[in-house]
């Protein structure tokens, strides 16, 4: 059986890196399975989700290194998830309910106070047809509520009913039936809440692994049911911990919390948010993984801890200077190009600064040294500069190779018997404007020598 997982967000708003949790734990398990991956988007809420969402989750995901093999939408699945429905009646199971909002608290309430768990107490199943005849001539519509297999002969009296499953991430999980409501499925016009759709496409797309944060483990209880009171065998499911913010806090799509969208205009790497998102919360330490494929390779969804990953934003600018200062050439090529930066000399000038970058864009800054000259006048004392344009006069004519750095200030450490900070220090200031910065034995071959002496101060 092939490996299938899905990716399922609601298209509401952009992803935040605690989604690209969800999305890279199925995406790395179907790969280290040679298995494919879904991307379902739960757009049931018409009024909230939108294909721009949509299409923007799509945008980040590729971002990310995630590609999906089936795209599916549940808005246009209706018809699927109504057989569902008929079936469900049809087995008894689905039972129409009648309460206002206002009346559940109510009654949640009076629950509470007879120390009964605060569960939906089945009355619907109790309405006699005049009642019903009575709300529908009010013009009340039922919304659809799935009877959970919790009783032996009187679903008015429920019993601890236990499912069991061997969590991927988890282990044993186990959820009392007895100690949840009988969910929702249709509301009272029409359209579906998530827990149906979702059973009814999982099996229809012949999902055999349900990936997805912890929120969901009590959800799953009820979803295996719903599996079965379909006719189908469950799949298997893992539950990771959550990420939150260093205070606590959890992320929302709504309220834009740490975007992919945000995190990539600030210049953080792919892999940056890749090895964070996936590594924070695990027995594995976190590390730049520089690809997906070592990704894949250092995955396993069974060392993920089970409290919440608190994570600090500022590991992502880390991770994103320890990616730069390993980055070949090769994978940085066309984005350097883009910002301008090709010719013969890219290499050398890549290879010369990504150890100082913060950023990839940051390499502009470098390039208009190592091409205009210092962006900021050199702060020299008279001293210095007379130091630095006798220095000059020293400069070795070309070819120049490599050791070209080491034969010059070999020289003017002779001449002028400066040596360490006092020496390079100047040189520094002279060439680059600034105080700290790429090795200048690699910069110097970069700017030539017709380039050295234009910095004369
Ligand atoms: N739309 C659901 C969510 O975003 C999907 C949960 C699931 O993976 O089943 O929470």
């Amino acid at each position: 059986m092939t490996v299938t997982v899905r990716f399922a967000p609601s298209p509401t708003g952009r992803i935040h890196i605690g989604n690209a949790r969800t999305a890279l734990f199925n995406w790395l398990f179907a790969q280290k399975h040679r298995g494919r991956f879904i991307q379902r988007f739960d757009d049931t809420d018409t009024l909230r989700s939108r294909q721009e969402y949509a299409d923007s989750i799509l945008y980040d995901l590729h971002w990310l290194g995630i590609f999906q093999d089936a795209t599916e939408y549940q808005s246009r699945r209706i018809e699927a998830y109504d057989a569902a429905v008929e079936r469900l009646k049809a087995a008894g199971v689905l039972y129409p309910c009648y309460e206002t909002p206002e009346e559940l608290d109510l009654r949640r309430k009076i629950r509470r106070t007879r120390g009964l768990p605060p569960v939906y107490g089945r009355e619907a199943l109790e309405l006699t047809s005049a009642q019903v005849a009575e709300f529908e001539s009010d013009g009340r519509r039922p919304h659809w509520r799935f009877l959970l297999p919790n009783f032996a002969g009187d679903p008015m009296e429920p019993q601890r009913t236990e499912i069991h499953w061997n969590d991927v991430v988890r282990g044993d999980e186990t959820v009392d039936l007895a100690s949840v409501s009988d969910p929702v499925l249709v509301r009272e016009d029409g359209t579906y809440l998530y827990t149906l759709p979702s059973v009814v496409d999982d099996i229809d797309m012949a999902v055999t692994h349900v990936i997805r944060g912890d929120d969901h483990v009590t959800n799953t209880g009820v979803q295996i049911a719903l599996f079965k009171a379909l006719g189908s065998e469950p799949p298997a499911f893992g539950h990771h911990n959550l990420l939150t913010t260093i205070s606590g806090e959890g992320l929302s799509k709504r309220t834009g919390a740490l975007s992919i969208e945000g995190l990539r205009e600030a210049g953080i790497e792919p892999m940056a948010v890749a090895s964070l998102a996936v590594l924070i919360g695990t027995s594995e330490s976190v590390q730049a993984v520089p690809t997906m494929a070592d990704l894949v390779e250092r995955f396993d969804p069974a060392a993920t801890s089970k409290s919440a990953a608190k994570f600090d934003p500022d590991e992502l600018l880390v991770l994103n200077r320890s990616l730069l200062h390993h980055m070949p050439f090769e994978q940085a090529r066309d984005r350097l190009a883009a910002l301008g930066i090709a010719g013969d000399r890219a290499e050398a000038f890549w290879n010369a600064v990504r150890g100082n970058l913060d950023r990839l864009s940051d390499a502009t800054q470098w390039w208009a040294v190592v091409n205009e000259g210092p962006q900021e006048k050199p702060d020299l004392s008279a001293e210095d500069r007379e130091f630095v344009d006798k220095a000059l006069d020293l400069l070795p004519e070309e070819p120049w190779d490599g050791s070209i750095w080491r034969k010059w200030t070999g020289k003017v450490r002779e001449e002028s018997g400066r040596k360490g900070k006092a020496l390079f220090m100047p040189l520094r200031l002279a060439l680059t404007g600034l105080p700290s910065g790429p090795d200048l034995a690699d910069l110097l071959p970069l700017l030539g020598r017709e380039g050295t002496l234009a910095r004369r101060p």
